[in-house]
């Protein structure tokens, strides 16, 4: 039965080129584990016939960390929870400099300057723009900015000022997301990815998965992902942080992990999907697994509030797998 269920989903995503309804994404999502490796097999041709063979390498900046009014249950940087993280100002433009050009010496294309807030005051929007066009034309990389809920007019400012991408999360299905934030809503993330394609900047949209969210659920947030249209999907995995609301969320397990990136691969076929946040302790053995089960880029270094394993070692397992490091662009 699973044979034929991903025999069909390849000769529709691989013959015919057309994206999997969401009925036949439900079925492969009901593979039984023995299956997983043959659903992953296919996730990687898909995102060589989609995507090509090139992987993509970004660095992230923590330019502002830690004391967030949001309430985000997983989240260490929140000023609700009790966590280890301290609140720190904005980054001095030398040691953003410094961070952008080690990032550039590792290959890496995009550089992404992530701030721990709820949406950008005009203070913030000041020194963001005055630091994407620096970074860029000094390093000469593309920058990314992550700085949480945009009203239109900024919006329009950042894509004016040379924000190449803009990372804002769904982070989960819209029919869980109350369960995992009550300051803000998920429709306000929605407007925000909507208004930063609206304004042609590139999105990068990203999940975190393992908070507790069910099969449909998953498959729902695949849907939303469509809808949102995204150039990237992070996918982060819940690193359960002590002191938030999540803390003793149990792991997702390696094969779980496995079969959903394989799933977001052969639900979003086109997309750049980026291994983020979790994916050391989540996969342990698997890492490499993922980066054949339709992962294409990878965030490397330190994510903004754990540490990640080294640059030099995933430059390691993209080397022994032949995978070369390239920029990629959206095709539609
Ligand atoms: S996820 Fe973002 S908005 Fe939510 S608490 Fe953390 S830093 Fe704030």
């Amino acid at each position: 039965m699973s044979r034929q269920v991903i025999a069909a989903a390849g000769t529709a995503l691989l013959d015919e080129r057309r994206q999997l309804k969401p009925e036949e994404l439900a079925d492969l999502a009901a593979v039984p584990d023995t299956s997983v490796p043959s659903l992953a097999a296919l996730a990687h041709e898909v995102r060589l016939a989609w995507c090509g063979p090139e992987v993509e390498v970004e660095g992230i900046l923590s330019a502002k960390t830690g004391g967030c009014p949001e309430d985000c249950h997983f989240c260490s940087q929140s000023a609700q929870f009790p966590t280890q993280v301290q609140a720190t100002p904005f980054l001095d433009t030398d040691e953003v400099l410094r961070a952008a050009e080690e990032t550039a010496r590792l290959g890496a294309s995009e550089f992404c300057l992530v701030l721990a807030i709820r949406g950008p005051d005009e203070r913030t929007m000041t020194r963001l723009l005055e630091l994407v066009p620096l970074v860029r034309d000094r390093v000469g990389i593309n920058v990314a900015v992550s700085a949480g809920i945009l009203s239109e007019d900024q919006a329009r400012r950042f894509a004016e000022g040379g924000v190449h991408r803009y990372n804002h999360n769904l982070e989960t299905a819209r029919s869980h997301f109350g369960r995992i934030v009550t300051t803000h809503s998920w429709e306000e993330r929605f407007d925000t990815c909507r208004l930063v394609r609206e304004y042609g900047m590139e999105l990068c949209c990203g999940v975190l998965l393992g908070m507790g969210e069910s099969v449909e659920q998953r498959l729902e947030l695949i849907g939303q992902l469509r809808e949102v249209e995204p150039a990237e999907v992070p996918i982060n995995f819940l690193n359960p942080r002590p002191g938030t609301p999540l803390a003793d969320q149990r792991l997702v397990e390696p094969l779980e992990a496995i079969r959903w990136i394989a799933l977001f691969r052969l639900g979003l076929p086109s997309v750049i999907l980026r291994y983020a946040g979790g994916r050391e302790v989540t996969l342990r053995d698997l890492q490499t697994m993922g980066m054949t089960s339709g992962i294409n880029a990878l965030i490397v270094g330190n994510y903004l509030t754990t540490l990640g394993r080294s640059p030099d070692e995933d430059l390691q397992m993209l080397d022994d797998l032949r995978m070369p490091i390239g920029v990629l662009s959206k095709v539609l």
